[in-house]
């Protein structure tokens, strides 16, 4: 026996990486200004960042950072449960749970470890937990941090969620689902698998960075524009990174449940609070992200213009209605050529590749936001245009 030598292995994955085009390499910002971001001395336009509200640089929200930090210093100083818990943060979560209408809210650092608190805290090794194949990779390392048993039915499939969950008649379940998946940008069945949850006494989970604040009314996200409340869903996240432009999640839900979670869920206690400042930035963004519905309607024109250009120049998008507009290119030289195109035409737009996508479905992932402007959206369909003639993608019949 020979123990395997962890710098050789890392080097082997590395020059794997290197031979299939899948290096990751991350780009320096180093000012913003809406959706310009200058990135190695250029400014391009971002249309590939989540503030679909464009609410991370309102004044507002940034004053808000800069009284709370002023009035309580920068820090998240211990655990909620010890003496970090700050008023701004019930402020918060009072909000949050009246824009949503349900019960209780709790806070979180981050939508990843709020999927992990949520199921570890639900779940354990008798127990199951399906999803829907394309869940976001945090639900997935959750419900294996759990230990329970992960069973992964096809895309949308709300047939195979039925077999998964009635193959395990005897263990406790929860159903778990992103509300607008992330990489595809198209929504969850939620209504067949909130009557699929039902029939089986499963608890459904929607996870949904990137519905709420975009989708259904005030804002309220995928389960809401469903016409769903807490009765069907008891338990759903919501992060703060992404439409309302600040940082960290919630967990809103049943009263009871969430207390469970305030009470056991390890990455909960185990934890520092989010600085109350961020948590004042995250309160001005609900309230701006409720009331000024012309950010949705503004977002709703924008996606309906890109869809309807990208249409008539033949380009295979994806099947999304939502500010996620995946432009499917399969091989991922084909999406790196495209993003270095686009980039040398001012737009910034990340290729996305596997493990984040399956094998062979490579894609540029835009995303629109309410910062955007008519004549921007016409430049990067001419762009996108000219670079999918060049990489011969033009006319590909886009297939979900
Ligand atoms: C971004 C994202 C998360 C993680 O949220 P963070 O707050 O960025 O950690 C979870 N689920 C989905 C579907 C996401 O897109």
């Amino acid at each position: 026996m020979v123990r395997p030598r962890l710098e050789e292995r890392i080097a082997a994955q590395r020059m794997q990486r290197e031979a299939l085009s899948r290096r990751r390499v991350r780009r320096t910002v180093t000012r913003r200004d809406g959706v310009g971001a200058e990135v190695d001395g250029r400014w391009l336009v971002d249309f590939c960042g989540n503030d679909y509200l464009g609410l991370a640089q309102h004044f507002v929200v940034v004053d808000a950072l800069q009284d709370a930090a002023a009035r309580h210093g920068s820090g998240g100083i211990a655990s909620h449960l010890v003496s970090g818990h700050h008023a701004v943060h019930a402020a918060l979560e009072r909000e949050l749970a009246d824009w949503l209408q349900v019960p209780a809210a709790l806070l979180f650092g981050s939508g990843f470890m709020a999927n992990v608190a949520v199921l570890q805290s639900l779940l354990g090794d008798d127990d199951v937990c399906v999803q829907d194949r394309l869940n976001h990779a945090s639900l997935v390392d959750a419900a294996r941090l759990a230990g329970c048993r992960l069973r992964r039915y096809p895309h949308g499939d709300v047939e195979g969620a039925i077999r998964q969950l009635r193959a395990l008649p005897e263990s406790a379940a929860v159903l778990a689902t992103d509300g607008v998946f992330s990489m595809d940008g198209d929504i969850a069945p939620l209504r067949e698998l909130a009557l699929l949850a039902r029939a089986q006494h499963a608890l459904l989970y929607v996870d949904d960075a990137h519905g709420a604040g975009v989708l259904g009314p005030e804002g309220r996200g995928s389960v809401a524009a469903a016409g769903l409340d807490v009765a069907q869903v008891p338990l759903r996240l919501v992060t703060l990174g992404k439409a309302l432009g600040s940082h960290g999640a919630a967990v809103c839900g049943s009263a009871d449940l969430v207390q469970h979670l305030a009470e056991t869920a390890r990455p909960y206690i185990y934890t520092t609070a989010m600085p109350p400042a961020q948590a004042a930035a995250a309160l001005a963004a609900v309230q701006l992200a409720r009331r000024e519905q012309w950010r949705r309607d503004k977002l709703q024109e924008s996606i309906a213009h890109f869809r309807a250009g990208a249409r008539q120049r033949g380009l295979p998008l994806l099947p999304s209605e939502t500010p996620i507009q995946p432009l499917l290119c399969g091989d991922d030289r084909a999406a790196l050529a495209m993003s270095r195109a686009l980039e040398e035409r001012g737009f910034w737009v990340a290729a996305i590749r596997p493990p984040t996508v399956p094998e062979g479905r490579a894609r540029l992932r835009i995303t629109l936001g309410a910062g955007h402007e008519r004549m921007q959206i016409d430049a990067l369909l001419q762009a996108l245009e000219d670079a999918a003639e060049q990489a011969g993608l033009r006319g590909a019949a886009a297939t979900a």
